[in-house]
């Protein structure tokens, strides 16, 4: 192999969703989140997969993702989290699921619904307990219950949803709780008169953390693709995501020389490198730079020396034996996006939604 590769193990995916079904009571259903790409791998190649798995849902971020797995042919509800107002039309076209979090928008889904002389179109209303980004108030759930029963045979209470701020961090287990307990408090607003209404509110570390809230329905994105922000299940999921590129040239640098734009390394000794063909408009961000971002190459870490240029890394090879050709693993099964992630400050999400278009995608079923 001669260039750079991004390889997509749909086994794991299986594998990892097998997991996610285990850890869910019977009468729990899995959304499977495949917004950004599905998390950067193949959106479409994941649903179907996913598809082949018996799962109930997915979710995505816009309308337009939603849109692009229709086209491919994926039947399964799915619920757009963040539509706006500017495509409601295409939503509602292409029978995709509203997330309804806020009155400009309940409105404007009442005004298309009748403008199409549609019924019974599924929603899920969103409420804010706690992470304050999107939702209705929960002081207004009655008004909202009112509402419903109101425009009864337009609209259809498919789902009530939240979403947790801080599920994944064990110090901040009372504020979530806090979350759960308003969240419990709409659901019983609802329940009585919508019994089979949908209610959810765990992502990934809320299924690991706070299973007695799994209602009738959990969201899991992360930990499909392998990352769990848990020690524990993190040795159990296999990442989906394997990046394998080349060593393009290799060169030797002496004390003094300097090393990539601006001359960010300085070599204070002897140093080895090794060019490495992707940079930052593949998605290895300059925050990896100067020395704390890493490769493996023959199963020795390899440090990214000076800056990250836009098609190109340098990493040091000093003491690695390797020459031209050779193959380098940046993520995968032994090279967890977490950890390398870690290394720069942040977290497998970014690392992995970030990987761009311009890396090719390759489908190992
Ligand atoms: C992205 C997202 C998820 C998935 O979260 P993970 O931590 O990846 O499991 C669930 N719910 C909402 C509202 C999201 O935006």
């Amino acid at each position: 192999m001669s260039e750079t590769v991004l390889e997509i193990h749909l086994s794991n995916l299986r594998h990892n969703y097998t997991f996610l079904r285990k850890q869910l009571s019977a009468n729990t259903k899995l959304l499977a989140v495949v917004k950004a790409f599905g998390y950067g791998s193949d959106a479409i190649e994941a649903a179907k997969c996913l598809v082949s798995q018996g799962v109930d849902y997915f979710g995505v971020a816009y309308v337009q993702e939603g849109v692009n797995l229709r086209k491919a042919g994926i039947k399964t509800p799915i619920l757009v989290l963040h539509p706006q107002l500017s495509n409601l039309d295409e939503l509602i076209e292409h029978k995709l699921e509203a997330s309804v979090y806020c009155q400009p928008i309940l409105d404007a889904m009442l005004l298309k619904i009748k403008e199409l002389n549609v019924s019974h179109y599924p929603v899920h209303l969103k409420f804010n307990t706690g992470l304050n980004r999107l939702g209705f108030d929960p002081k207004d759930a009655t008004t909202l219950l009112e509402l419903f029963k109101d425009n009864a045979p337009s609209l259809l209470l498919q789902g009530v949803y939240s979403h947790l701020a801080a599920s994944d961090d064990l110090s901040e287990r009372t504020f979530t709780k806090t979350q759960l307990k308003i969240f419990s408090e709409i659901v019983d607003v609802f329940s009585p008169t919508h019994p089979k209404t949908t209610f959810h509110v765990l992502n990934t570390s809320g299924v690991l953390h706070f299973p007695e809230a799994q209602y009738n329905m959990v969201r899991t994105g992360i930990s499909l693709y392998g990352y769990a922000n848990h020690l524990s299940a993190d040795a159990l999921l296999k990442p989906v995501l394997t990046l394998r590129t080349v060593i393009s040239q290799i060169h030797i640098l002496e004390k003094g020389d300097t090393l990539g734009y601006n001359r960010a390394f300085v070599a204070k000794a002897r140093t080895k490198t090794a060019t490495l063909p992707l940079g930052h408009a593949d998605g290895i961000g300059r925050i990896y730079g100067n020395g704390k971002g890493y490769v493996m190459i023959n199963g020795q870490k390899a440090s990214i020396l000076g800056n990250v240029c836009m098609d190109m890394i340098m990493v040091n090879v000093t003491d690695i034996d390797c020459q031209v050709g050779d193959t380098v693993i940046v993520i995968g099964p032994n090279a967890s996006a977490e950890n390398l992630a870690n290394s720069a400050g942040t977290i497998s999400y970014e690392f992995i939604t970030g990987l761009s278009q311009r890396i090719k995608r390759k489908i190992i079923s």
